[in-house]
């Protein structure tokens, strides 16, 4: 189904590229990977892999938010590697050329209204809910689309970044994408061209002949190189952060995978992680993942068909934290 044009900000001609939604309310399909129904049994697994923890750390991918209406890269058939010949930009370009921070920031400008509008769903608030019973130890996210911040999760980290947060690379100062956006829209009043797709960081799809007179504004403070605080593909995630996750791991008692293939490393190696340290892993994604044969768990099915169905706490463990 296509989206009116007079209800639509933004105005699609490539009918090629057929994942465009205007809205995170219609139908999941376009976005998430076609599965079979969950075994009962390893869901019934699950459910007591969470009960018997009391400290669980878990780490999320793009699985959990392509029911928000995101695409994620990966998945077979509806992720972008497989729909589109786009990649993602490289940290190195970003730094080193000029023309690609404008093609980038123009194409981000065009779609933050739509990708900053996406919600958290049933997945993202059932895990908000385990931090308030006290199952949650951690809540480590691949994610960059601020979803889980949305819902209310107080801990949490955000480990490749946040597209709602932009840092200076001359003097680190980090400031809100949103008034990013006032200067952006300041800056390129008569700017209105036209997008095709939005991209799970919040990319869009334009050419280099519309981009060529959109205006980048500096760092207010020190005139520096603005760039959204989110870890591009070819940079590396700080080993400070790393290795206080590596420490909110050592406290957790299980690690739950939830939406995520781990073919990155940065995730990956958390499992291997819990595995050093013979931390139990369960892994809750619709796709094969890197980490299968560390699993005691594997359960294949949507995220937001699961987890609000997990009970956090039995009725003993209830009236422990009443
Ligand atoms: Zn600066």
């Amino acid at each position: 189904m296509w989206i009116s044009f007079t209800k639509c900000p933004l105005v699609f001609r490539k009918q090629s590229i057929n994942l465009i939604r205007c809205s995170s309310n219609l139908g999941l399909s376009e976005y998430v990977p076609n599965c079979p129904p969950a075994d009962p049994n390893e869901v019934e697994r699950l459910q007591d892999f969470v009960l018997s923890s009391r400290r669980l750390f878990v780490m999320t991918g793009a699985g959990i938010s392509t029911e928000s209406g995101i695409p994620d890269y990966r998945s077979e058939g509806v992720g972008l590697y497989a729909r589109t010949e786009r990649r993602p930009i490289q940290h190195a370009e970003f730094v080193r050329s000029q023309a690609a921070r404008r093609r980038y920031w123009a194409r981000n400008f065009v779609g933050w209204p739509q990708f900053s509008s996406h919600k958290p769903n049933k997945a993202h608030m059932a895990l908000y809910n385990w931090e308030n019973a006290a199952k949650l130890h951690w809540l480590v996210t691949q994610n960059v689309d601020a979803l889980h911040a949305k819902a209310g999760q107080r801990r949490l980290t955000e480990l490749h970044g946040c597209t709602h947060r932009v840092i200076c690379l001359g003097c680190q100062t980090v400031s809100s994408r949103f008034e990013l956006q006032e200067r952006f829209i300041a800056l390129n009043p008569s700017w209105n061209e036209h997008a095709y797709g939005v991209a799970p960081d919040g990319d869009v799809f334009l050419t280099d002949e519309q981009v060529s007179n959109f205006r980048v504004p500096p760092c207010n403070k020190c005139g520096g190189i603005l760039k959204p605080q989110v870890t591009f593909f070819g940079d590396t995630v700080n080993r400070e952060l790393v290795f206080s996750l590596y420490e909110q791991l050592g406290q957790a008692d299980a690690m739950l995978v939830v939406g995520s293939s781990l073919q990155v490393y940065s995730g990956y190696r958390f499992a291997l992680k819990a595995q050093e340290k013979g931390i139990p892993i369960a892994i809750l994604n619709i796709g094969p993942t890197r980490a299968d044969h560390l699993a005691v768990v594997k359960v294949i099915a949507r995220c937001g068909d699961i987890l609000p169905k997990i009970m956090p706490l039995n009725r003993h463990q209830q009236e422990t934290v009443s």
